[in-house]
């Protein structure tokens, strides 16, 4: 499947031409039209398998397509959320994110442990439309105020096994909570062990459910 079949937006599809992508990966074919679509998706496919753009191409289109029409005063408020467990993972998702939307007037930034808060809670406070994070230092932006999520519309529980694994389940739990209701969500986990299927059980809507 070839990624001219998507009819991405102009900017997206410049990207991904730029990249040099052609045909999609197995869990690019599955789960870009159903997010599209607007379903809630557990999917089971481990890094290297081109996930990121399977997530993040389908939600930059949908951004795209449909503007955030609240009234809130932010400018740019938090639309997209993408939860990782670890540095390196966000930082590498947030580095392709910014390849996918680099033609979009769509923002992003990343946010994890281990590094002064200054210069994120400046970018925060510029305001960015794509949050990628990790959960502990997330949490301590909000509860900053640097971080405000309630106009959040997608959201990304990405390697779910290895941050449950890590003991997130709590701070992911309160960050869900801070969340509308009314939104997309979409999990992506290397197992569905039953602790993974509990957690989507709690917080997706009739997920479609993709194995690659
Ligand atoms: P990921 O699994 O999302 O970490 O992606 C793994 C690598 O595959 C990244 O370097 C991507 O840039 C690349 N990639 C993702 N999708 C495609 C595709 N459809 N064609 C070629 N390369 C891709």
């Amino acid at each position: 499947a070839s990624f001219s079949n998507l009819s991405l937006a102009e900017p997206l599809a410049r990207a991904v031409a730029e990249m040099g992508y052609e045909t999609m990966t197995p869990i690019q074919a599955q789960a870009i039209p159903v997010v599209l679509a607007g379903r809630d998706v557990m999917g089971a496919a481990q890094t290297g398998t081109g996930k990121t753009a399977a997530f993040s191409l389908p939600l930059l289109q949908r951004m795209l397509k449909h503007e955030n029409t609240s009234t809130s005063p932010a400018r740019h408020p938090v639309r997209a959320l993408v939860l990782l467990p670890t540095r390196e993972l966000a930082d590498q998702v947030a580095q392709q994110v910014k390849l996918y939307s680099k033609y979009t007037n769509l923002r992003s930034a990343v946010v994890f442990g281990g590094m002064d808060m200054k210069p994120q809670t400046a970018e925060l406070k510029k305001g960015v439309e794509v949050l990628v994070a990790t959960p502990g230092r997330l949490l301590d932006h909000i509860e900053a105020k640097n971080a405000v999520l309630n106009q959040v519309e997608y959201v990304v529980l990405d390697e779910a096994d290895r941050m449950l694994d890590i003991g997130f389940l709590p701070d992911l739990q309160r960050i869900l909570s801070y969340l509308p209701k009314q939104r997309t969500t979409l999990l992506f986990s290397a197992t569905f062990s039953p602790e993974i299927k509990r957690l989507a059980n709690s917080y997706l809507n009739d997920p479609v459910t993709i194995e690659v």
